[in-house]
């Protein structure tokens, strides 16, 4: 790792005046940032240590939602009463990603950041067209077994790695932020993580130096949440595929429901048009093998990932199957 100087912000105004100055790198948990450093993927000069910044409180807001600080621990979150009792999805979510080590480092607006585990993104000596522009995508005929099936480019296939931001894109998160200028921003979560299109090192909508302050969580909707993930272990495994479910249901008909999906796209994949046909429909097995063709209507294999597209079929209608029996393990 190379040398770096280090200072620590005591509240997010500091931590922007701090950024406007020494053009650094924000640092929080660091269970990301550090592996690139040591691999020389990141060679920041100066870090700004964001870890103590009073950010890590989880509030009810006045319209009935979660107010959660960007420094609220994975592991915190996960545990939070109103988390476990009214965002199921999330809590279950949070607890299927990583390891419990990872877990009590990793921040809530880190969670949302982590980049992708390509493992030609990690290799220095590759080429990459989201580490160095231009360079090519050997992961387009090459190792791709985890790699995107939806969302994918003629640039970039990488997955996105995150299953906390997969329940959250179900729940319409919005990211709030506070901006170099002292301004503030309310991102959709929905509208801020870009496709790689043709410049796949631009993840996300943030500027230089945007903080990430909470993120905010309209109130729960009805339904029983799920997560449900499938991977190569039982723990600390990104996912093959994922799906965050919040599913109203009885025997005639859907009344309501969300769906997101994790391991499939180079986002957090959500399709509202999935939900729109399953909305009010009777709840049989047509009916979700026709959403499943909606869902994947795009989807695209690279050779070693092909099976995903089977999976994520067969995930998404045993989850349906599920909601309707009651099952709810
Ligand atoms: Fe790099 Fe994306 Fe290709 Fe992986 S899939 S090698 S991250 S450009």
């Amino acid at each position: 790792m190379k040398a770096f100087a280090y200072f620590r912000a005591e509240n997010a105004v500091d931590a922007t005046k701090l950024m406007n100055q020494h053009h650094g790198k924000y640092i929080a948990g660091g269970s990301n940032l550090l592996d690139l450093m040591k691999l020389h993927l990141e060679i920041p000069e100066v870090l700004i240590d964001i870890s103590r910044l009073p950010l890590n409180d989880v509030e009810e807001t006045s319209e009935g939602g979660l107010k959660i600080g960007a420094m609220v621990l994975n592991s915190e979150l996960a545990a939070h009463p109103l988390v476990r009792l009214r965002y199921g999805v999330l809590s279950r979510a949070l607890l299927a990603g990583a390891s419990g080590q990872l877990r009590n480092m990793a921040t809530t607006g880190g969670n949302i950041l982590q980049r992708t585990r390509c493992s030609y993104f990690y290799a220095p000596d590759s080429a990459c067209n989201k580490r160095i522009k231009g360079s090519g995508c050997p992961a387009l005929h090459g190792l791709n077994r985890m790699h995107a099936i939806l969302g994918g480019s003629a640039a970039c296939i990488a997955q996105h790695p995150s299953d906390m931001a997969v329940a959250f894109m179900a729940l319409d998160a919005v990211v709030v932020t506070l901006c170099l200028d002292g301004s503030s921003r309310q991102i959709p979560l929905d509208d801020f993580y870009r496709l790689p299109g043709l410049d796949p090192q631009q993840e996300t909508v943030l500027q230089f130096g945007e903080l990430i302050i909470h993120i905010i969580l309209p109130p729960p909707p009805m339904g029983i949440h799920q997560y449900y993930k499938v991977r190569d272990r039982a723990s600390y495994a990104f996912a093959l595929v994922s799906i965050a479910s919040i599913i109203d249901i009885d025997d005639r008909r859907i009344r309501a429901i969300r769906l997101a999906f994790g391991g499939i796209g180079t986002i957090p994949w959500r399709n509202k048009q999935v939900e729109e046909f399953l909305v009010s429909a009777p709840p049989c097995y047509p009916i979700f093998a026709q959403a499943a063709d909606i869902l994947l209507s795009g989807a695209k294999g690279a050779g070693e990932n092909d099976f995903k597209i089977e999976l994520t079929r067969r995930l998404l209608i045993s989850t349906l199957q599920k909601a309707v029996s009651g099952d709810h393990s």
